[in-house]
């Protein structure tokens, strides 16, 4: 059985009196949930939020990192920097930032070594955009996003990642891909993985979606076989909203 996983992936909003607030806010409720409850914060919340976690069942993301241990880099964020704070998961390769600071499936695939090596865990986003779906590619083109992340991810060190399937097309639109069809990519992603590696390693990676997730549909969403959890942007700024969607 895959514990469910439901992250709030606040992009860029919240300030550290905010983003703690939250975490009070929520702390109690998500006591004893079965899920596992992880709020994606902008960098300068890190540290605040996951003191505010501590002895709570909130793990803590940071939203992006840099492959690179150290250098001159200005304004990049290494894996080190986020390990001395305790933060648990890092994004890597939201759609967000592939299109508008050009990831690519290399730097992508670059990011997910460097965050295993040092003990981060990587929720590591896929999707295809609207004219790749209109093309007929969605599978092809996830399938290649998959494969190159991956590239050099050892068997043991699958244990540590979480895919999210979020479809560019439907992530702040209010568009979301259905249910059946979301669960259908997200097979097709265990099915990319079981050829990769095995029927263990693919049967236990647990895969998200992620698209204009709510309250109104995450009950859908949560019940097909094969979606774990959930990647929640807007609807998880709101602390009763994004309750709503853990204890779906
Ligand atoms: P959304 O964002 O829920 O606002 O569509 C999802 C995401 O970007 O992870």
């Amino acid at each position: 059985m895959r514990r469910p996983i439901i992250a709030g992936n606040w992009k860029m909003y919240k300030t550290i009196n905010e983003a703690v607030a939250f975490v009070e806010a929520i702390k109690e409720d998500v006591k004893n949930t079965e899920v596992e409850v992880v709020v994606c914060c902008p960098y300068t919340c890190l540290a605040e939020v996951k003191k505010a976690a501590t002895a709570t069942n909130i793990k803590v993301a940071a939203q992006n990192m840099h492959w690179e241990d150290a250098g001159a880099f200005t304004g990049e964020i290494s894996a080190d920097f986020l390990k001395e704070i305790g933060v648990d998961y890092v994004v890597i390769g939201h759609s967000e930032r592939r299109q508008y600071f050009g990831e690519t499936d290399e730097t992508v695939n670059k990011k997910v070594l460097k965050a295993l090596e040092k003990g981060i865990k990587p929720i590591l986003c896929v999707g295809e955009t609207l004219e790749e779906r209109e093309q007929g590619t969605t599978f092809d083109i996830v399938k290649a996003q998959v494969l190159k992340a991956l590239e050099g991810v050892s068997n043991a060190a699958m244990a540590d990642i979480v895919i999210a399937y979020e479809p560019v097309w439907a992530i702040g639109t209010g568009k979301t891909a259905s249910a059946q069809d979301a669960n259908e990519v997200i097979a097709y992603i265990r099915e990319t993985v079981r050829e990769k590696y095995d029927d263990i390693i693919s049967e236990a990676l647990r895969i998200q979606y992620g698209g204009s997730v709510k309250s109104s549909n995450a009950t859908e969403i949560m019940q097909e076989d094969d979606i774990d959890g959930a990647l929640v942007g807007g609807a998880s700024l709101d602390a009763a909203s994004f309750l709503e969607i853990v204890n779906f």
